[in-house]
């Protein structure tokens, strides 16, 4: 048996054109109409020195009934599995489709690995939608020109190890130890950049319940007011429901005012162990501790005391919350015994501005968890926030904003030129994070660096959530 390719993709995007310059043939028919190459097509590939076979397909349509197109969707599905390596191609003069977001979801499912092609990008031309790409959580798209042989040195480095894997895997058969080593470093794609890479795809998981960690100090009021969430008049699905590998979560279900409900899953920690009447049993369990319940979280509430808010403990704790990438929302509690309330409100807000510049406009909630005062306050926040950290900015709003900002405000010159902004574009959510490419873009001064993502911030509502702005060298 030799190492298989399969080529999938949306119709039009260009498979055939690949298929083509794979075999170096004409063969396949390339045709402007969707659907024209219909059946599933093989082929003796070779690129440098792999050799390969590359089977053609109809492509993943996303239709349901039984007719020519959801046949061609079964033989699109055989090809992935028949093979050792996925190319997903995409039309980065396009961009990405709902069709390409469906396809890369089909495709994280399976085990065949995937590599991202973004073709129809020469002359540049695909680059924004090569970006785009990465927001498939499908790792480093190579961007290729099927039509001109562009890009095939990258799509040769990215198949290569695949290859290798696999030829050791075949050849040493038998030798468990050497076969996973082989499959591990196969699973491991090269990238032409390793930082973006690196980067976790939380959108994989797409969880339906926002998952919620409540932290603080001891004696801040953590189980009071988890207690108080969870009691009586909410609807609590079971304390053993929801426990994942290394954390114990409880899964409820908050009614806002309205009286819907939204499913939530509370993140134990070790605090709120201690004491709470619901989560006792649950004692034996796990050692949890704060650090692994924020890393669990969507959004990380920090609790106070409002006796002595801001500590340095509290500020430890919030500050490891922006640096994983959480929503965080600050309850300061006990407010029922505070005497000058809006003159300790202003205060507090003052205070985190200074100490948390990286997160402008954090929501601040006071609370009682012993009276039950604004918790549907609390609550609210929390959702609101999570609403952003999972916003999605649009590309072109995203760049017409950038014009607009280098027209007023360019970054400063260095060394008597300016840096170039070319293209910014959300690559994540969750929390959000941007690339931008510029000419120059390793002397964009860290000042700058704020000042756009503080822009973002405010342009497009994103205040109180931690973002992440990547610089990349581009034309
Ligand atoms: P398929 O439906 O995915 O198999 O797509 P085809 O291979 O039939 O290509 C669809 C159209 O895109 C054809 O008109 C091709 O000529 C064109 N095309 C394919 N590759 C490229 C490329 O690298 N650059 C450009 N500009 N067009 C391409
Ligand atoms: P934890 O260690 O953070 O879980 O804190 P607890 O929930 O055990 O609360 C510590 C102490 O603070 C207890 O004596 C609570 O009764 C008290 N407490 C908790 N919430 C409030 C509140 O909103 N107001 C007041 N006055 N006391 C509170």
């Amino acid at each position: 048996m030799k190492f298989t390719v399969a080529i999938v993709g949306r119709p039009n995007v260009g498979k055939s054109t690949l298929f083509n310059r794979l075999i170096g043939k004409r063969l396949a028919i390339v045709d402007d109409r969707p659907g024209v190459t219909r059946d599933r097509r093989y082929g003796a590939g070779r690129l440098g020195d792999l050799d390969f076979t590359v089977i053609d397909t109809a492509g993943l349509e996303d239709v349901h009934d039984d007719s020519l197109e959801s046949r061609m969707r079964d033989q699109t599905e055989q090809a992935v599995n028949s093979a050792q390596v996925a190319l997903l191609v995409i039309d980065a003069r396009t961009g990405v489709t709902a069709l390409d977001e469906h396809f890369a979801r089909q495709l994280r499912k399976r085990r065949t690995p995937v590599i991202l092609v973004a073709n129809k990008s020469e002359g540049k031309a695909g680059q924004a939608g090569a970006m785009e790409a990465y927001g498939l959580g499908l790792g480093t798209p190579i961007a290729i020109s099927a039509e001109h042989g562009e890009g095939m040195g990258d799509l040769y480095d990215a198949m290569q190890p695949f290859v290798d894997a696999w030829r050791s895997k075949s050849g040493t058969a038998g030798e468990m130890g050497d076969e996973a080593a082989a499959l591990e470093a196969a699973a491991q794609p090269v990238t032409l950049d390793a930082e973006l890479e690196a980067l976790p795809n939380d959108e994989a998981e797409a969880p339906s319940h926002l998952q919620l960690a409540i932290v603080g100090r001891p004696n801040v009021g953590k189980s009071t007011l988890v207690n108080r969430l969870i009691g009586e008049d909410r609807l609590l699905t079971g304390p053993e429901a929801g426990i994942t590998r290394d954390a114990i979560a409880i899964d409820w279900q908050w009614r806002d005012q309205t009286g819907q409900h939204h499913p939530v899953r509370l993140i134990d920690t070790a605090g709120l162990r201690r004491r709470s009447r619901v989560v006792e049993k649950l004692e034996r369990l796990s050692g949890l501790d704060t650090e692994r319940a924020i890393r669990f979280a969507h959004v990380v509430v920090l609790v106070l005391d409002s006796h002595d808010m801001l500590e340095k403990q509290d500020l430890t704790i919030a500050r490891q919350v922006i640096e994983e990438g959480r929503a965080l929302v600050i309850a300061a509690n006990k407010w029922d015994v505070v005497e000058d309330k809006a003159e300790a409100l202003k205060k507090l807000r003052e205070r985190l501005d200074l100490s948390l510049p990286q997160v402008r406009g954090l929501p601040v909630v006071t609370i009682s968890g012993l009276t039950g005062r604004n918790l549907d306050k609390l609550m609210d926040a929390v959702f609101a926030i999570y609403a952003r950290w999972n916003r999605r900015v649009p590309t072109a709003q995203l760049n017409r904003w950038l014009g607009d900002v280098q027209q007023m405000h360019p970054a400063p010159l260095v060394a008597g030129r300016r840096v170039k902004i070319r293209y910014m574009t959300q690559i994540k959510t969750r929390p959000p994070t941007f690339a931008l490419f510029a000419q120059m873009a390793d002397e964009l001064p860290d000042s700058y660096h704020r000042y756009l993502l503080n822009g973002i911030r405010d342009t497009f509502d994103l205040s109180g959530v931690p973002l992440r702005l990547y610089t990349r060298r581009g034309e």
